[in-house]
């Protein structure tokens, strides 16, 4: 079939929806009342007051696409064909509704009727937990062939206390030649670390209660989430090699191409860089869409990560300055069907990510220059460890985030001593309030002082740290 990504998303919701669901809009990326949370991260996550019975829902059916950020997939982006930072996540959810005798044959509906999407059922896997035969039995009533449902220890969902039950994931096989490993390898199975068999759709079936005893007992109600990647789904559709060939990111790559005279699909290398670049375009603009902001710390600290990495992946295609914020109206474009925010607030998103931008990259190349110099003097003395004093010299004086330098690191065979980075920064914390102290002492207390105490504006990563001790 030949389906854009936003006919797949509003598929999904229609199907739902012709399933007596009602349609809950995308929750902002950033957590209004979870304060456990850094970023929404999955479809469910902003239904915890359904579900927790906070809040009373006027449909207990209820399907969305919900915008997620996960920072622990960060170092996958680029690398797998299906991680990003920023992906969509479509999910339908029953609260204390219908349970698995409807969920499971839903969801074979939904991705293999001709009327909706289509797919091959030859082509999915299912995987189950072992104990579960209700569940085996559903998919096969379902039209699943018995040879492709599987079992797996791993399909028990329990985050420790609270509801939890077991879950059904739903693979599809794209063929041995998407694979990266080869066909007789302990990992080639669906759930195993590998390109062939792709995880597309997570099914929950939170039925009992892990009491803080260590018991599980049944729940009264029980609870159906689910959640089913976008850019997985219409990649399968599209037919492309990965998440990022299709009319979801292709737009961006192809506007980064023209800025650097590179082509996308030539070289392994630069493939990777594009790809962070989109990614990262995507998350950093709708995060400060969504109201968070470059800082030092928590969600701020995220997106100055984010702008960083992909400043510095400009720079290994050649470019030269700040170019991510020219991305933000594309971003925009590419998703305002379905997430005007973007669009709406094009202007301010992008001038953030620029000013953003323009820090880093008056630093980039000294810093860059001592991080080379650092590894060659390594690699003279047979050495792999590059030592705390310098990573925090990147960080607080060239603005590399720890981790930049530790991925950049990684990439040459080298690692970081973080123990020497973190006491390299107490020490300058330290500094700090002695500093503190001694004005103090002498009894400073005038204007510029209490200008110093109160930072109105950011004047610099490395000052930024010593504005926040003093401020405390
Ligand atoms: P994987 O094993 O591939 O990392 P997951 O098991 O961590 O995925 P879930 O937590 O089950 O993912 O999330 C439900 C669905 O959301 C996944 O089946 C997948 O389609 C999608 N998804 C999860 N993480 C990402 C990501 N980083 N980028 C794109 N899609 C994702
Ligand atoms: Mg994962
Ligand atoms: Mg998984
Ligand atoms: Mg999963």
């Amino acid at each position: 079939k030949n389906l854009s990504s936003a006919e797949i998303r509003k598929m999904f919701l229609d199907f739902f929806q012709s399933k007596g669901h009602m349609i809950e809009p995308s929750a902002p990326l950033v957590p209004h009342d979870d304060p456990t949370l850094l970023w929404i991260n999955s479809g469910v996550a902003t239904m915890k007051k359904y579900f927790d019975g906070t809040v009373v829902p006027n449909n207990p059916r209820i399907t969305s696409a919900q915008k997620c950020i996960r920072t622990n997939d960060i170092e996958n982006v680029g690398k797998t064909a299906r991680h990003q930072t920023f992906f969509e996540m479509m999910g339908n959810f029953s609260v204390g509704d219908y349970f698995k005798k409807d969920a499971i044959p839903w969801a074979f509906e939904f991705l293999t009727s001709p009327e909706w999407i289509g797919l091959d059922k030859d082509n999915l896997y299912i995987t189950t937990y072992p104990k579960d035969t209700d569940t085996q039995k559903m998919w096969a009533e379902a039209g699943v062939a018995a040879d492709h449902i599987l079992k797996n220890e791993d399909n028990f969902w329990d985050i420790g206390e609270g509801p939890c039950g077991p879950d059904s994931e739903i693979f599809y096989d794209r063929g041995q030649s998407f694979n990266n490993l080869s066909e007789d390898d302990p990992e080639n199975y669906p759930g195993g670390e590998n390109e062939r068999y792709l995880e597309v759709w997570n099914i929950v079936f939170s039925e009992l209660n892990h009491l803080p005893n260590g018991q599980y007992v049944e729940q009264p109600h029980k609870n159906i989430d689910t959640g089913l990647g976008l850019e997985r789904l219409v990649s399968i559709i599209q037919g492309t090699k990965t998440n990022f060939e299709t009319d979801l990111f292709m737009p961006l790559i192809e506007d980064v191409g023209s800025l650097c005279g590179k082509k996308y699909d030539e070289n392994a290398e630069d493939d990777i860089s594009f790809k962070i670049i989109a990614d990262h375009a995507r998350s950093v603009s709708f995060a400060i869409g969504d109201g968070a902001l470059p800082s030092n710390e928590g969600r701020g600290y995220v997106i100055r990560r984010l702008i960083r990495r992909a400043v510095l992946n400009g720079k290994k295609l050649g470019v030269n300055g700040p170019f991510l914020y020219r991305l933000v109206p594309i971003v925009g474009s590419i998703m305002e069907s379905y997430y005007p925010e973007v669009s709406q607030q094009q202007d301010f998103i992008a001038k953030t990510i620029q000013q953003e931008e323009k820090r880093f990259s008056e630093t980039l190349d000294a810093g860059l220059a001592l991080l080379n110099g650092v590894i060659a003097d390594l690699r003279k003395k047979n050495e792999t460890v590059i030592d705390g004093a310098n990573a925090f010299k990147l960080y607080d004086t060239y603005g590399f985030p720890m981790e930049l330098t530790r991925e950049y690191a990684e990439d040459v065979g080298l690692s970081v001593d973080e123990a020497g980075f973190k006491q390299n920064m107490e020490e300058q914390k330290q500094r700090a309030r002695d500093a503190r102290g001694n004005l103090q002492s002498m009894g400073m207390q005038d204007e510029t002082l209490m200008e110093i105490k109160t930072p109105s504006e950011f004047v610099g990563y490395d000052h930024n740290e010593t504005q926040s001790t003093l401020k405390n």
